[in-house]
């Protein structure tokens, strides 16, 4: 596309009625000075009051403000402790011993924005730019399914060529590739998208191909913060228009949203209480808040002096306390963990309650055919890392994760069929309050794990899975919900069904 129309799209993109209309009495929802009074006013809270707060969350109830300020000021290491284990605790009775896989898709590079920590800025020379057509995303998604995953999240920068159109045709042939295994076939069934801030209309287009969730980081809540790192004349510069993103997204049908900032650009303490108050604004407006929350801390991005040398990188421990303090704050939210992170930090957040995590990852556009190119002596690694964003922690397979899990009790889950079955949006959310959207998942979760078990894993993982996987089996035997109606018949006839081929059955 010639550079004039470039320039002439970037103008367009924001609505400023789609911005006006969430407003109140024309402020937003994120008062910086209340937000530093109740940090101050919570400075020292004393040990009762603590263990009050953690009493709420384990009622799996949404915490206030206040009280979120009060726990992100803890400095005893006991409470820190019986924090962790409350987070692990509530995890456990929102979501059991399951964790979600993903796995991330790099399709474009091409971006009309300058944010200062990311490789994919335009003024980043360093960076060789590239858009996948539909048959390299076929492969990609090939490539993905063949490691065994069957949920994606698609990234995009934010260019003209990278619009609605093609994000909506990307998901459609994602959904649309399908792989023989045994009697059925693997496939991607659930595409979310990580893309810049659209109109409610071009909201609507993601909506019709099926949209999974979608998600959009506010990077950072501080606003004299985001102003510095997002100059005015780019579309990003808007801090509202990004703000309010979801909230188009919620008005355009599109039930599952995802909310996240960048730790390592402001006060992480901030931070904390800007994802609070945004999931408190979704929950007042549209009666439901995010389905999941991210934390990725921002790592080495080529050409970014900042990622490197700022002011407010956030320690493992401080890490460990922010999810901990999301966790208590909204028990019922899926929280995740990415591969930004290398495998020590990702085992310890994943033992005070995430929910989901990403494994075999590549982030470079095109990076999973790029690999397999790679194993066959045709491309370079270093041609991968070309069109990277930023680096990776972990770089395990998604059989070494899945094996590592297991070994600790905790089973894969790639089911997807809450979202097939309506259970989205406030439905599922009103479910995981009362904790019965869990019986559900615990047997696709078992559902699921045969499929991969029989399809991908390693020897050494169907080991460990098939032990683990019986285990499931007799706790759901012995659960009171199977014991109603033919719940059990019925989860047991699926279950042989999957054991002899059949592929994508849930319940
Ligand atoms: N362009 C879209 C946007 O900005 O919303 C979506 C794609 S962008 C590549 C996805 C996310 O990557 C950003 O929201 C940001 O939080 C994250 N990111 C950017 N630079 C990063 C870095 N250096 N380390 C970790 N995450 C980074
Ligand atoms: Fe572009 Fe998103 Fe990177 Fe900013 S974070 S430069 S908008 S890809």
């Amino acid at each position: 596309m010639q550079s004039v129309k470039v320039s002439e799209w970037t103008k367009n993109v924001i609505k400023p009625d789609e911005i006006e209309k969430y407003l109140i009495n024309g402020r937003d929802f994120i008062d910086e000075d209340v937000i530093v009074s109740q940090l101050q006013a919570n400075a020292k809270p004393d040990k009762a009051r603590v263990r009050e707060i953690i009493a709420k969350a384990m009622q799996i109830e949404r915490l206030e403000p206040q009280e979120t300020a009060a726990l992100l000021n803890v400095t005893d290491n006991d409470l820190w402790n019986e924090m962790y284990a409350a987070g692990l605790a509530i995890k456990r009775k929102v979501y059991d011993n399951r964790i979600v896989f993903f796995a991330p898709l790099y399709c474009s590079n091409l971006c009309v924005n300058n944010c200062a920590y990311c490789g994919f800025r335009y003024e980043n020379k360093e960076e060789k730019r590239r858009i996948l057509t539909m048959e390299e995303v076929r492969q990609e998604a090939v490539a993905v399914i063949n490691e065994g995953h069957k949920r994606m999240i698609v990234v995009f920068g934010e260019h003209p060529r990278s619009a609605a159109d093609y994000i909506g045709e990307t998901i459609r042939n994602i959904y649309d590739v399908k792989v023989p295994v045994r009697t059925g076939y693997s496939a991607i069934r659930r595409v979310n998208i990580n893309a810049a801030p659209m109109s409610i209309a071009d909201l609507k287009k993601l909506w019709e191909v099926g949209i999974g969730t979608y998600q959009v980081f506010q990077e950072t809540y501080h606003k004299q913060t985001y102003a510095d790192l997002h100059p005015l004349n780019t579309i990003k510069g808007n801090y509202r228009w990004r703000l309010y993103a979801l909230h188009r997204a919620m008005e355009a049908g599109i039930d599952d949203v995802a909310v996240g900032a960048l730790f390592g650009l402001y006060d992480w303490r901030f931070e904390v209480m800007g994802l609070l108050y945004h999931a408190i604004d979704l929950e007042r407006q549209f009666g439901v808040g995010p389905h999941t929350i991210s934390f990725p801390r921002m790592t080495p991005a080529s050409g970014s002096s900042l990622s490197r040398n700022s002011n407010w990188l956030v320690s493992d421990e401080n890490f460990k306390r922010l999810v901990t303090v999301l966790r208590l704050s909204v028990p019922y939210t899926g929280l995740i963990i990415t591969a930004r992170e290398n495998a020590e930090v990702r085992r310890e957040v994943i033992g005070v309650g995430c929910t989901q995590t990403d494994a075999s990852t590549r982030i470079g556009v095109g990076g999973y055919t790029a690999a397999l190119q790679a194993l066959a002596g045709k491309k370079t690694d270093e041609q991968e890392i070309d069109e990277q964003q930023f680096t990776l922690g972990d770089t395990r397979s998604l059989d070494e994760v899945v094996r590592e899990l297991a070994e600790k009790g905790m089973i894969t889950s790639f089911c997807t069929a809450g979202y097939r079955c309506g259970r989205t949006g406030d439905k599922i959310m009103g479910l995981l309050k009362g904790c019965i959207e869990g019986k559900f998942c615990k047997a696709n979760a078992v559902l699921t794990f045969r499929e991969y078990l029989d399809d991908y894993a390693s020897p050494a993982t169907k080991a460990i899975g098939e032990q683990l996987i019986q285990k499931e089996i007799d706790e759901i035997k012995a659960m009171p919900f199977f014991q109603k109606g033919r719940m059990l018949e019925t989860f047991e006839r699926m279950y042989k069904q999957v054991a002899d081929g059949e592929r994508d059955i849930y319940i």
